[in-house]
């Protein structure tokens, strides 16, 4: 036993410095930003930073704005088997730690599927969180499939709720976060959405025709919070797991969000999410996906994405093994190629006038998106 414990502790130590020796790689500890070692310290660049986690097929999203201010949207997965080094949160950890982030400030919980909220409990052990958000009760029975496992799952988050060492806060569509440093609008919350579009909305939206309905879903991804982040002139969109029949009341026939730069893409790829409907509608200029190497990334999702009229490069966490070469993108835009995992992330650099850049976690490569 204590041979296992002092071999995770071990793995532990050494998947946080793989990924602090890559961020130094990628020079993160370049210019104004190489002081940002507290969990407040600004960023003078006026860059929000945000990394995509590897939580393999999961979602974990650390936005860090200049001021230091930190929001962690979902958790990953849990690691029962591994509870001195749990996989998940330990990677979400060694991010907060090169990101300069000693407090999660605000940790949103898009919904309670176990590859969202189920890392939530061991992270909450590694780094501290000032404040919960969340679309209230769990809806999932155990008769609909997983529903065992995450009914577990928001069990165990009241339970870190109960401890009563943070806030707590559900919300529902049309609330705006209490985030200072950017704008994060609630545009779906509970299986409802936003009544009115907005501001950058409003316009018929003339994809609704390609995207017939598909069966309905009935689970906890029909009920994720989806935010529309709002820095400077940039616009990020992270709709968790919302599912193609819950994209339409968002999106037909009146296309309430309006166009995007970056597209977190919904449901890891999954084809039960991003139905043109929505994806022309935002027309992205930039799409992450958080997508494993045998969950998501679908071929149908990746040509939707590919298709759409703005976009200049597709992102993904792993390289789609499921797919052909045809259906994944160049290797340099892939955090994880096939073969033994690294956990390497991307990260996404926002700036208020427009620009951004995405650096690949494995290579170090940067490429940087002019503002339009
Ligand atoms: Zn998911």
């Amino acid at each position: 036993m204590r041979i296992g414990k002092l071999w995770s502790v071990g793995l532990a130590v050494v998947l946080a410095l793989g990924v602090a020796a890559r961020a130094q790689g990628t020079g993160e500890h370049r210019g104004p930003t190489s002081g940002a070692q507290s969990g407040r310290s600004a960023n003078g660049g006026g860059e929000l930073r945000v990394y995509f986690v590897d939580v393999e097929g999961g979602q974990s999203t650390l936005f860090v704005a200049p001021t230091g201010e930190s929001l962690l949207v979902d958790t990953g997965s849990p690691d029962p088997r591994n509870p001195a080094a749990p996989r998940d949160a330990s990677r979400i950890a060694a991010v907060c730690k090169l990101a300069g982030v000693t407090k999660i400030d605000n940790l949103v919980v898009t919904h309670y599927h176990s590859d969202h909220v189920g890392g939530l409990p061991q992270l909450v052990g590694m780094v501290p969180v000032g404040r919960f958000i969340d679309h209230g009760v769990n809806r999932e029975t155990a008769e609909v499939q997983g529903g065992a496992s995450t009914i577990a799952g928001y069990e165990a988050y009241q339970k870190v709720l109960a401890d009563g060492h943070a806030e707590h806060l559900t919300v529902k569509p049309g609330d705006v976060l209490p985030v200072k440093a950017m704008r994060v609008e609630v545009v779906s919350g509970d299986g409802e959405v936003i009544s009115k579009p907005l501001a950058a909305g409003g316009e018929q939206n003339p994809y609704c025709a390609a995207s017939p309905l598909k069966e309905a879903e009935g689970t906890e991804n029909d009920r994720s919070l989806g935010l529309a982040i709002t820095f400077g002139k940039l616009r990020i969109l992270d709709l968790g797991d919302l599912t193609w029949n819950k994209e339409r009341p968002l999106m037909c026939p009146v296309d309430k969000l309006g166009k995007v730069d970056v597209y977190i893409v919904s449901h890891h790829g999954l084809v039960n999410s991003g139905s043109p409907a929505l994806v022309d509608a935002i027309a992205p200029r930039v799409a992450i996906e958080d997508n494993g190497p045998r969950k998501g990334g679908a071929p149908a999702t990746f040509e939707t994405i590919e298709g759409s009229s703005r976009l200049k490069d597709l992102w993904q966490l792993h390289t789609a093994e499921g797919s052909d070469a045809k259906h994944n993108v160049a290797e340099s835009r892939i955090a994880n190629l096939p073969g033994p995992d690294a956990g390497n992330y991307l990260k996404l650099t926002a700036r208020m006038d427009g620009s951004l850049a995405v650096t690949n976690g494995r290579t170090g490569e940067t490429v940087e998106y002019p503002a339009p």
